[in-house]
């Protein structure tokens, strides 16, 4: 498949060298932040916005029954993806509702069992937001440490559990695999641990599901997060996995109104946007394999090139344990601001979150042990679908030019190019 985004409508003007063949800017490589729509997947739902408008809860003429099929048939498909059965998919409006009705409604089901939910400090924001308003309403939330690569220590989560009392655990809340370091977690033995321990096992599955195996079956999970846009699908429609045996879940509904989705998310379904995320899966489901392959080698082929053309890079997380199209790397003593800029024609993140007008380090890089310099200075690529070879090639060669002229001008870089000790330097207090 062309991978033809270049009708963006954005005009980059100096371009000293005429451009590789295949290569359109600006290059798209923040597949983490959102994926672009599969033709195929758009094919799937267009009939849905025009001959087949209807409501899926009508029931009683061919309209809402054509609508119907569509949804039936994406959750028979989202379900196979994962290991689940049809009738433990329910949709939502994305991953950002699934975590918030996951997190919330089984608090507020179980309260009487017990208050203390456990999670990571890495979570995306959806969770650890929602962890913070359940703190404000009584319940007590553990935010574990990662390890310095990532991964969460399975000795201080077994320590971490309350098994007596008022202030028993009853959830573990912990991502499949992180959005800003690609790390994968021990999915499986923590859910082999939770239900030892007869605790419910929620992972937000995001940035897992379409790209490594995942099955709610073999990973012991109960509840699972995912989200459309993130494998190719559109925007505005997720799902939610709810185990209905071994333990069948309980957990409170967050929406109401019609009853919909067996009670647990009322609101008339968004038709197109499940029927396009279910034909997601299905893709993902055939093409996960060679994908994941094709990803990790072009991960490695950026990752190898720009190691051995610039000093004085690390790589963040743990890359055993990782996605196929995630690269988190930093490129120290380069000012994190400068070297965005400097590759303005492509699209990554930097390891700098944008709250309230002032630039914060990233709190994933922090948790990893990042001072904030280092985590200013890094990058995160996100390779994906449509990413190729002639485009790796475009983006290390552009920002290993950009790297080698700011550390010209990097007055930190010439002195530990001569050998000075940074770290027995002191600062002027500022
Ligand atoms: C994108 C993302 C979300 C939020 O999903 P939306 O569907 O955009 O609300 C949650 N968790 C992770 C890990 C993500 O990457």
């Amino acid at each position: 498949m062309s991978n033809d985004m270049s009708n963006t409508g954005v005009v980059v003007t100096e371009s000293s060298t005429p451009l590789p063949a295949g290569v359109h800017l600006p290059i798209y490589m923040d597949n983490h932040a959102t994926t672009p729509l599969d033709p195929r997947v758009l094919e799937a739902m267009l009939p849905y916005f025009n001959t087949k408008f209807g409501n899926a809860a009508s029931r009683n003429h061919s309209f809402g029954w054509d609508a119907e099929q569509g949804v039936e048939k994406a959750r028979e498909q989202i379900a196979k993806l994962i290991g689940a059965t049809a009738k433990e998919i329910i949709f939502t409006s994305g991953a950002t509702e699934s975590n918030n009705l996951a997190i919330k409604g089984i608090a507020e089901m179980h309260r009487e069992r017990g208050n203390h939910i456990i999670t990571q400090a890495t979570e995306h924001k959806a969770v650890l937001d929602t962890c913070k308003k359940l703190e404000k309403q009584g319940f007590r939330v553990t935010y574990l440490p990662p390890q310095a690569d990532g991964l969460i220590s399975l000795k201080e989560l077994e320590e971490a559990i309350v098994t007596e009392g008022p202030g028993k655990t009853i959830l573990v809340t912990i991502m499949y695999a992180n959005n800003e370091i690609g790390v994968i977690q021990p999915i499986a033995e923590i859910g082999k641990l939770c239900h030892a321990k007869g605790i419910l096992f929620h992972t937000d599955a995001v940035q897992a599901v379409g790209k490594i195996p995942v099955d709610v079956q073999k990973d012991n999970i109960d509840v699972l997060s995912l989200s459309a846009h993130k494998l190719y699908g559109p925007k505005g429609v997720g799902a939610l996995y709810v185990r209905r045996r071994n333990p069948r879940v309980q957990l409170s509904e967050q929406i109401n109104g019609g009853g919909h989705e067996r009670g647990m998310r009322s609101g008339t379904l968004n038709v197109p946007g499940i029927v396009g995320l279910g034909a997601a899966c299905e893709i993902a489901m055939n093409e996960m394999e060679a994908e994941a392959a094709r990803e990790i080698e072009l991960r490695d082929y950026l990752k190898n090139k720009l190691e051995a053309a610039l000093d004085y890079t690390q790589v963040n997380g743990n890359m055993e344990h990782h996605l196929p199209g995630n690269l988190n790397m930093s490129f120290v003593y380069v000012e994190g601001e400068s070297l965005l800029m400097g590759i303005n024609d492509i699209a990554v993140s930097s390891g700098s979150a944008c709250t309230s007008a002032t630039l914060e380090p990233s709190y994933v890089l922090k948790a990893l042990g990042l001072g904030d310099e280092v985590a200013h200075s890094s990058i995160r690529f996100g390779l994906g679908r449509f990413n190729t070879r002639a485009e790796v090639d475009y983006v290390s060669d552009k920002l290993i030019d950009v790297v080698l002229k700011l550390r010209e001008l990097s007055p930190l870089y010439e002195m530990v190019k001569e050998g000075i000790d940074l770290t027995k330097i002191e600062w002027a207090a500022h």
